[in-house]
């Protein structure tokens, strides 16, 4: 398997050169160049394997040759035996035809596990043979930095940096990121907010001076391809339980930065039969405007119930663009530039490509706190403001006698506050191995805002 750049001025990679790579070198997304085939009958042999089985499977075409097949079966076993629930990825029914898809039972109580345990231990392996090791860098507000520590928490050869804006991100999520102990595990406070972090991580890519001689340096945010491959599993995963490849489903996805729908995107893609791929966003609705008025505008972040999905460009569009414009590198290249000036329209011919894949929904704060509270009143059942969202767009979407998915990215443990603003009394308790995160010690280091300082505190603690 190949990957191409979206922007088409790149050379191509395999995988193991992708999973080592952030962008692509003419500044675009690395994509496959073309996408696997699953047959009817191959869908229906694998209705009966089990999460890590499935995934087995799904990837193996995507990786290659780069792993042994049966070294990449255990990598998987592995990754998602640290799953809380036996079925990694159950799924709840709230009404006739609406089903939820809990993908929030891993170490860091959100989807993004999924992706970074694997990413983790793939890169682990990857390193191993080739005697090599990479540092890591990322910024955060919230989920990614999290997951992204937990995955690479037991890889011997990769030292992880993580940047969260000092006293910005919420007590939860620090604890979750500054808990974790491990010999290549740092966490940044930067006195500074998250632009900043991002900023100092992008400029860091450009900048290699601190690093070890022949270090690499490795990104973690959604536009590692390792991880959209990663997110494709679950939607086989879902449609295989509910009748497929029979009968076909539908999906509601909470997204910001187009990284969790794409997966979807390429499911169907790769032969499952998907009817609706629904795309639901909070009040940063870049992704419902392009949808309603064709035009890819950038608008001020308005902070919101659900700020995973807080974003003002959705990086991961890229990708869509470049099979609505007919695979064409230089006309997404001359495309993107036009986008860094200002903003771009649609032409109609890609916009009823994407109006044919995919319906949206925008969900304010008011709509996630009315859902939560109702879902709560009618079933039960606690969403987090995430999935409320991506449920409350699933109810406007749907079409009778096809189910419906709703991706429940988040444990509504990660945000009490939107639940108490929901007006829904029961507190939601964190899951037993973490109900003592309050009291573990936490490590991190609170640095100035300035780039020297960050790259002097790394370059102290990077492994030789
Ligand atoms: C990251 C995240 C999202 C958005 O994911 P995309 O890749 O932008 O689609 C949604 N919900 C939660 C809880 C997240 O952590």
């Amino acid at each position: 398997m190949r990957y191409v750049s979206t922007r088409g001025a790149a050379p191509s990679l395999n995988f193991e050169e992708v999973l080592l790579t952030g962008l692509a070198e003419d500044g675009g997304l690395y994509v496959p160049e073309s996408l696997p085939q699953f047959s009817q009958a191959q869908l229906g042999d694998m209705a009966a394997l089990d999460y890590p089985a499935l995934a087995g499977q799904i990837i193996a075409p995507f990786v290659g040759d780069c792993i042994e097949r049966e070294d990449l079966a255990g990598i998987v076993r592995e990754t998602y035996a640290g799953f809380r629930h036996p079925a990694v990825a159950p799924m709840v029914q709230l009404d006739h035809d609406q089903w939820v898809l809990e993908l929030f039972h891993g170490p860091t109580l959100a989807f993004k596990d999924f992706a970074l345990q694997l990413l983790g231990r793939l890169l682990d392996h990857v390193l191993e043979r080739r005697g090599e090791r990479v540092v890591i860098m990322g910024a955060t507000s919230g989920d990614t930095g999290s997951a992204a520590i937990e995955g690479c928490r037991r890889c011997r050869n990769v030292d992880i940096f993580i940047l969260h804006p000092h006293g910005r991100v919420s007590e939860v999520q620090r604890r979750q990121m500054t808990t974790v102990q491990g010999e290549g595990i740092h966490n940044l406070a930067v006195e500074g907010n998250f632009d900043d972090c991002q900023a100092m991580v992008k400029a860091s890519f450009r900048e290699r001076g601190f690093l070890p001689d022949g270090r690499g340096l490795v990104a973690v945010n959604s536009i590692n391809w390792a991880r959209i491959m990663a997110q494709v599993v679950y939607y086989f995963y879902a449609a295989l339980a509910l009748g497929a490849p029979a009968r076909p489903v539908s999906f509601s996805v909470p997204t910001g930065n187009f990284g969790d729908i794409f997966a979807g995107y390429l499911a169907r893609g790769m032969g499952l039969p998907v009817e609706r791929l629904v795309i639901a966003t909070n009040r940063n609705d870049v992704l419902h405007r392009i949808m309603t008025t064709r035009v890819y505008a950038r608008q001020p972040l308005q902070p919101s119930l659900s700020p995973s999905m807080d974003i003002s460009v959705s990086s991961n569009f890229e990708r869509l663009l470049f099979d609505l414009y007919g695979r064409d590198g230089a006309a997404l290249a001359a495309m993107m530039a036009r986008f860094d000036g200002g903003d771009i329209t649609l032409s109609d011919v890609a916009m009823a490509e994407a109006r044919e894949r995919f319906a949206s929904v925008r969900v304010d704060d008011d709509a996630t706190c009315e859902q939560i509270a109702r879902t709560w009143a009618d079933c039960g059942y606690l969403l987090d403001p995430h999935s409320a969202i991506g449920y409350h767009a699933a109810r406007r979407s749907a079409t009778p006698g096809t189910p419906m998915v709703t991706l429940a990215t988040a444990h509504p443990a990660k945000f009490p506050d939107a639940v108490a603003a929901a007006g829904v009394a029961e507190a939601p308790r964190l899951p037993a191995h973490l109900a003592d995160l309050f009291d573990r010690p936490e490590h991190y280091s609170v640095i100035a805002n300035d780039l020297q300082a960050v790259h002097a505190a790394m370059a102290a603690k990077i492994r030789r």
